[in-house]
């Protein structure tokens, strides 16, 4: 399946075939097929190469894709008028923000893998990026005393952050901030 959706050609206002380098284009010249020239967007719905499973009204994906199928073709004023205005307007329709991939919020357990196979992994033991980052946090403010208050605050803020699970395995953060219990 394709998931290219054509947004854009030129079969009301074929271009002109081009005669070489030193013909002044006519408007009685022999017309190339409205194919010539086209633009295809992928929409919104489409999330991976094949999949569409989001809905059809978003904002279509940044990719403009230019098809020329003739090597050299010649537009007149109403057709790269009509150009300009389909690119303007896929610019417009695309220069909005996207909704942005979020990471699975704490305990979410979207990207864990299947039980099934879970148990047949060695999960290595977890320690949450933010944890991490707030132990070295901790370990610097003993050495820099100067920046000691400011470390400890960032460390402190850190461990909020613990996403508590691995995402993919669902195992525990270790941390020492989450207490005695695991
Ligand atoms: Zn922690
Ligand atoms: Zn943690």
């Amino acid at each position: 399946m394709s998931i290219w959706a054509s947004s854009f050609d030129l079969e009301d206002n074929p271009p002109y075939a081009y005669q070489g380098s030193h013909v002044l284009p006519d408007h009685d010249d022999r017309r190339d097929s409205g194919e010539a020239l086209q633009l295809a967007e992928v929409p919104s719905h489409i999330t991976r190469d094949g999949r569409d499973d989001q809905p059809e009204d978003g904002t279509p994906w940044p990719w403009l894709r230019l098809s020329l199928y003739a090597e050299d073709a010649v537009l007149d004023r109403p057709a790269v008028e009509s150009f300009h205005r389909a690119v303007g307007l896929w610019l417009e329709r695309t220069g909005g923000t996207r909704p942005e991939w979020a990471p699975p919020p704490p305990g979410d357990t979207r990207e864990q893998l299947p039980e099934r196979l879970l148990s047949l992994v060695d999960a290595p033991a977890y320690t949450s990026t933010a944890c991490e980052t707030a132990r070295e946090c901790e370990r610097a403010a003993d050495g820099h005393a100067e920046h000691g208050v400011e470390l400890r605050q960032a460390a402190e803020r850190l461990h909020g952050r613990c996403r508590i699970n691995n995402k993919f395995t669902g195992a525990l953060c270790g941390c020492a901030c989450h207490g005695e219990a695991r």
